[in-house]
């Protein structure tokens, strides 16, 4: 298959050359790691001590990464990526925050951009995070299978009924919804919660979507006796597959624990894993959709070529694929350019609150991750060829 995505002028045709500038800034700043542990550092200090970041921040890397601080600061982004066919899921990205007043804004908040979504054909689905409506630590202790408090059973129901709200909004309204993946500590309650969605209201079509994270190497199996399930029980399995955002934390906590870490074994062995199950989806795609959450130029082509050899079109519904704003726009929108369907995670939520996110692009943008390098270099293509040169 020929590289499409080595057009940098359809890459960043939504760029101004005052905006490449700033993206060539940035991505030369976090390239640096020893700058982007001290950036983090100092930052979260001048947050806590209230000092004035804000406006610093965001004209730097909140802008690039973030589509503002509510939803209506985002729609001119929305429109403007529309145009050239990439498709937005808006993203309220705070994160951190464990009251139960605060589960039940990101609940409003979730169930506000369903709506939005059923306003907006830029706006195929909309997404939330687990943590955001509960507490970790319950989701690890009903997935450990312990005895829960009185106190705790009704604060898991409360859980499980804003899982409910939403799913059932994203069902009445024909939303389809992503559901993040985080610490793997977490997820066996949440694997358990979605399925139970998935049976409620995937009867027709995939509406709810879990995320694999294919960092971990029990994912496929995991999937294939979800499939099994999904076959017999009769329900659609939806299902975003991203390599996962939490690496350090999974690595450092399995040894501090003493039990073996989740995660692969190597880079080679995660990105193998990923399109094994990239595969495996395909083949069952009658059955299932993904949503490809990936900046890895080899397995968006790996997906691409195997929609071609299943003589699958190109737009066909069951197969999108992602990135997130402010990162390889080479791949979105050359992709959309050609016909498949793509839409960009849109972050948005007050600067400080926006802070964990923003911090993880940081540190998976160093040069030590590996993404920067090809940022770099697009950007750099892109203003010599508006030079002229
Ligand atoms: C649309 C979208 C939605 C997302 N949603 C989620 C989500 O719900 N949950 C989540 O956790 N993340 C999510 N992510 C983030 C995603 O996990 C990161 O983008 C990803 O970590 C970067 O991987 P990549 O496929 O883009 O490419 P690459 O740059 O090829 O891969 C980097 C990734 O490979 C893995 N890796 C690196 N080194 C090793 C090693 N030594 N051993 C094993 N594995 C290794 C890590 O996962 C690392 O992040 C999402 C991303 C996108 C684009």
């Amino acid at each position: 298959m020929e590289n499409i995505f080595n057009n940098t002028q359809i890459a960043f045709s939504l760029k101004s050359d005052t905006e490449l500038e700033r993206a060539y800034f940035l991505f030369k700043l976090i390239d640096n790691q020893p700058l982007v542990r001290i950036g983090t550092a100092v930052t979260n200090f001048a947050i806590k001590a209230n000092l004035p970041v804000e406006g610093l921040i965001r004209a730097t890397v909140f802008d690039h990464f973030c589509g503002g601080v509510n939803e209506e600061d985002c729609v001119s982004v929305v429109d403007k990526m529309y145009a050239k066919g990439v498709s937005s899921v808006l993203d309220y990205s705070v994160e951190g925050k464990e009251e139960e007043e605060q589960f039940d804004a990101v609940l409003n908040k979730t169930l506000k951009l369903i709506n939005f979504a059923k306003e907006k054909k830029a706006i195929p689905f909309a997404v939330f995070k687990p943590s955001g409506f509960g507490r970790i630590d319950l989701y690890q202790k009903v997935g450990e299978v312990k005895k829960l408090s009185d106190a705790e059973i009704e604060e898991w129901n409360r859980i499980l009924a804003r899982f409910d709200k939403v799913c059932k909004a994203a069902f009445e309204n024909d939303i389809a919804l992503l559901i993040d993946s985080e610490e793997s500590w977490m997820q066996d309650a949440v694997d358990d919660l979605v399925v139970t969605m998935m049976q409620k209201y995937n009867k027709a079509k995939p509406i709810v979507f879990n995320t694999l994270q294919m960092y971990r190497w029990d994912r496929l199996d995991y999937l294939k006796n979800l499939q099994e399930q999904a076959k017999k029980e009769g329900f659609y399995i939806g299902m975003k597959l991203v390599r996962g955002a939490y690496m350090e934390k999974e690595n450092e906590r399995a040894i501090e624990m003493g039990y073996p870490t989740p995660i692969c074994a190597s880079k080679e062995a995660t990105d193998e894993n990923y399109n094994e199950v990239l595969n495996y989806m395909v083949n069952s795609i009658d059955s299932m959709s993904v949503f490809a959450g990936t900046h890895n130029e080899l397995s968006t082509y790996f997906l691409m070529n195997l929609m071609q050899e299943k003589g699958l079109n190109k737009n066909d519904s069951r197969i999108w694929f992602g990135q997130l704003f402010g990162m390889s726009d080479n791949i979105s929108f050359n992709l959309a350019a050609n016909g498949y369907n793509v839409a960009k995670y849109l972050p948005f939520g007050p600067v400080k609150d926006v802070m964990p996110y923003l911090i993880r692009r940081a540190e998976e943008n160093t040069s030590v991750a590996g993404q920067t390098s090809r940022e770099l270099s697009m950007i750099k293509a892109e203003r010599n060829r508006r030079k002229g040169k």
